[in-house]
């Protein structure tokens, strides 16, 4: 079957490898028909994941059709078309029996070491083996271990470009708006106008907000004054100084800023990265400038959700302020997708979300590779594409 393989900093390559085999018995073969490259999948590309192996196989947001299973899948028959969940949970475990099956105690194997790096979370498909080392479904075929669990069917009336999301970006933005409590009438900002970001306004207004004012540069800007005309925005490389961004929103929200400011960018992620292991070695950095916005910005009592991923200690940031200003400090985790993907795909059925405006770019799994850095550069404007396999 065909895969996309990392191969080395900045080198991914479409190769020919085995198909997967059913190994336990709760095991699924999913073929895979829809894919996608995340965000959070250049992190991989650049190399700046830790335990990141030549040949490992890519992509955590698919879905497929149930080709093979073991003995233990009783919901699942096949050629059910499902939806996979990036995470892998085993639905049966402390934080599984909570739906926060993000933090699986199963699939988790944190260790001290671990958590110096920020702690693992749950297994993940395609996401180096720091998260367990499953093969991801940038491919034709991928193994989904717990496949009663991790597999959601799709009705008739979602095709898989829409339902696919349900893997990580719909859940994720959902998890950034509920977990950071955004109400009916909260100002909110959000930081990175990413996938993530836009869903997490779409979220935002069905929840009530009365204001919400997107910060990103221009290229980004435009694709969401043309596709989300009701968001203010802010281009933050137009604006001088460390602190305009915090002036700005001040202005914009009469002198005291929004009620609640959302982390959808950790555009320090691979700097956090090399800064942990700096840590470790005596050294210091300063990586923290984005949530000192947030912080900032805020009115008193305001919240702050970090969805963003960072990874281990990220010093310098205004501690004080969140003290004394009565700061709600809130990391989102990776999202608890099973916690929200049944009421989710309901809304996607309404019409009341619609994953598709997302989508700048259709693709076929054999030119992923050319993708990988298209997506790098942005060229084209592209932030989400469809991989048809
Ligand atoms: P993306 O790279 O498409 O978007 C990030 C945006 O941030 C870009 O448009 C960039 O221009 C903007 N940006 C950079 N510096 C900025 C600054 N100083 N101020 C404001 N904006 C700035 O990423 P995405 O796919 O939308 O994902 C966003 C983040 O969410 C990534 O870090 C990703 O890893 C993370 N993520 C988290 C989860 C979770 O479960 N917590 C799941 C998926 C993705
Ligand atoms: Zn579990």
């Amino acid at each position: 079957m065909k895969a996309l393989v990392w191969m080395g900093k900045n080198t991914v390559e479409v190769v020919d490898c085995p198909k997967p085999k059913v190994i336990e018995d709760r095991d699924v073969i999913l073929k895979i028909t829809g894919s996608t490259v995340c965000g959070s999948d250049l992190h991989l590309l650049h190399g700046s994941v830790v335990e990141l192996q030549k040949g490992d196989i890519l992509g955590h947001e698919f879905c497929g059709i149930v080709d093979e299973m073991g003995s233990g899948v009783k919901n699942l028959k096949k050629g059910d078309r499902v939806v996979a969940s990036f995470q892998i949970a085993c639905g049966d475990c402390l934080y599984c029996n909570k739906k926060l099956s993000s933090q699986c105690a199963r699939t988790n194997a944190s260790s001290v070491e671990n958590a110096m790096y920020g702690g693992r979370t749950a297994g993940m498909f395609g996401y180096s083996h720091f998260t367990g080392g499953f093969a991801g479904g940038q491919a034709e075929y991928t193994r989904v271990p717990f496949g009663d669990v991790n597999l959601l069917k799709l009705p008739d009336d979602v095709p898989d470009e829409k339902g696919l999301y349900l893997s990580d970006v719909v859940c994720t933005s959902w998890n950034c708006v509920v977990d950071t409590g955004v109400k009916e009438g909260d100002v909110v900002a959000i930081w990175g106008a990413g996938p993530i970001g836009q869903m997490c306004a779409d979220f935002c207004f069905i929840n009530g907000a009365s204001r919400v004012i997107m910060i990103d540069q221009n290229w980004r800007l435009d694709y969401v004054k043309q596709k989300y005309p009701a968001v203010e925005t802010v281009d933050f490389t137009a604006l001088k100084g460390t602190k305009a961004v915090v002036s700005k929103l001040k202005e914009m929200v009469d002198g005291h800023g929004p009620d609640v400011a959302l982390e959808c960018v950790a555009g320090e992620y691979p700097k956090s990265w090399l800064h942990t292991v700096e840590l470790m070695t005596g050294l210091e950095t300063d990586t923290s400038e984005i949530l000192n916005e947030c912080i900032e910005s805020v009115k008193n009592y305001g919240r702050v959700g970090i969805t963003g991923v960072y990874v281990g200690y990220t010093n310098h940031f205004n501690i004080g302020s969140v003290m004394e200003r009565g700061i709600r400090f809130i990391g989102n985790g990776q999202a608890p997708v099973h916690l929200y993907w049944d009421d989710l795909l309901k809304r996607i059925q309404k019409g009341e979300i619609d994953p598709l405006k997302m989508i700048t770019h259709r693709v076929r799994v054999e030119d992923l590779d050319k993708v990988y850095h298209k997506f790098d550069n942005k060229e084209d404007g592209m932030q989400k594409v469809y991989v048809q396999t």
